[in-house]
């Protein structure tokens, strides 16, 4: 063990990682090789009630042309996931309809839309008919690719990238069919440069809405495109969450809609055991971390941090004693941060040290022990429980046993007494040096 460590207290005023939303939502796009599947729940309203509700088990129900249909097996496809079996009908209808959707990042949104895209376009057109809007550069590249995997064998499709950095010549002619881009360079190509004609257009799709809202300006500026637009086009919104505002301008910018959302499972406490050790400082903490380590078997393990700087020096601490340990904070690039996901998904790592990067969206699911390595705590200093909630979270999914371990500092034993009397749960006081009941907790 060691001991000699010059350590940071808990204390310092240090900021947390705080992640931009579109980052999270790119990061997600980078690791998600295959679909989220977990229990969902599918909830419809339908703009016009008495019209039939139309699901599909299989793509051949949606009558595709056949050279799509090639594309989407080539990609590994074989059913409509969840939100597809659903949303593909509607988005197929004709006449079409207008659709705002919500479900997790992963579970086939993107897929969906460049599906009904693809679907739509009329391929000896040779002019942009299809407007896809995407919140930052890297999003709409994704997309595009999308687009060229699915619509590889459809070869007269093209799509063309509004993005910065993208010039174009005034008085160009477009002729790709479909169009992704950011809204700023959307408006310059639409309304300084005319470079598209709007009322040509079929399709318009608002991606990631909740990260769009997000971004200055980027709401403005997607109903100035959306006005634009003739009352025919089909307008299609997609978000990974509805809180308030996001459903307040989704509703502002989709007439008539069909509203689709997809809730998935609650996080619960129920599936986990939770404990605590007192300690009195950072090497305490760490102290009681070894101790664990050395009486339980460990699957995989998510230790969280508040800081950067202490996530930094537990990971130095625990490498230092021979551990294989992997961190994921802020300071790294969204492609860095995937790649360290990635390897601890496919269980290269056991450890994975972190602060609150990666408590949101990602679900790891092999994890069987979280520990906080500090309670977590909002701006104000008092416990933060929708954290607590997603960090433990983590641990026990799907089904399985979960472990959680607390380190709490005397003051701040406070905290957890909080968030015992809010989840109406019991967290465990356990001896760091009582080898016999660690041993016995993994039993
Ligand atoms: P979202 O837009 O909701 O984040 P995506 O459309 O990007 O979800 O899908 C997530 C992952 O699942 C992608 O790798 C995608 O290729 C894959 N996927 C999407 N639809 C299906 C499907 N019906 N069957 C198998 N994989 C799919």
């Amino acid at each position: 063990m060691n001991n000699n460590v010059a350590m940071n207290s808990c204390k310092e005023e240090e900021q947390e990682d705080r992640v931009p939303l579109a980052e999270t939502s790119l990061l997600n796009k980078l690791i998600q090789s295959s679909l989220v599947e977990s229990h969902h729940h599918v909830e419809i309203l339908q703009r016009d009630p008495r019209s039939p509700l139309f699901s599909v088990k299989v793509f051949e129900e949606l009558h595709l042309k056949k050279e799509l249909l090639q594309g989407i097996y080539t990609m590994g496809f074989n059913r409509p996931s969840k939100i597809q079996e659903t949303a593909l009908p509607m988005m197929l209808a004709d006449p079409p309809q207008n659709l705002i959707a919500q479900s997790q990042s992963g579970t086939g949104k993107t897929a969906a839309f460049v599906l009904a895209m693809l679907s739509r376009v009329h391929p000896e057109g040779r002019f942009p008919q299809c407007l896809c809007l995407s919140p930052t550069y890297e999003l709409a590249m994704q997309t595009g690719h999308v687009v060229e995997k699915m619509g590889r064998f459809c070869v007269h499709v093209k799509v063309a990238y509004a993005v910065r950095g993208n010039r174009i010549p005034r008085g160009t002619v477009i002729e790709e069919q479909i169009i992704i881009g950011t809204p700023g360079t959307v408006l310059d190509w639409c309304f300084k440069m005319k470079l598209l004609d709007m009322n040509k257009m079929q399709v318009f799709v608002l991606d990631e809405a909740d990260v769009m809202i997000d971004k200055q300006n980027f709401s403005d500026q997607s109903v100035r495109i959306q006005r634009a637009l003739p009352p025919t086009c089909q307008m299609l919104l997609f978000s990974a969450t509805f809180a308030e505002p996001v459903l307040q301008f989704a509703q502002q910018i989709i007439p008539d809609p069909n509203i689709i959302t997809l809730r998935r499972e609650e996080l619960t406490l129920h599936n986990l055991r939770q404990y605590y050790f007192e300690c009195e400082n950072n090497e305490a903490k760490y102290k009681a971390l070894c101790n664990v380590y050395g009486s339980i078997t460990i699957g995989q393990a998510i230790i969280f941090c508040q800081t950067r700087k202490n996530a930094k020096w537990l990971s130095w601490a625990m490498s230092s004693d021979g551990h294989q340990v992997a961190l994921l904070s802020g300071e790294l690039t969204v492609e860095e941060r995937a790649e360290v996901i990635q390897k601890f998904r496919d269980g290269k790592d056991k450890v994975l040290i972190t602060t609150n990067v990666c408590a949101r969206g990602i679900d790891v699911m092999q994890v069987t022990i979280v520990v906080n390595f500090s309670l977590p705590t909002n701006m104000d200093h008092f416990a933060d429980f929708e954290t607590y909630l997603h960090r433990i979270g983590r641990a026990g999914r799907f089904g399985k046993k979960g472990l959680a371990f607390n380190m709490v500092e005397k003051h701040n034993l406070p905290l957890l007494l909080a968030i015992q009397d809010y989840f109406k749960t019991t967290i465990k006081r356990l001896d760091p040096e009582d080898m016999e009941a660690l041993e016995k907790i993994a039993e």
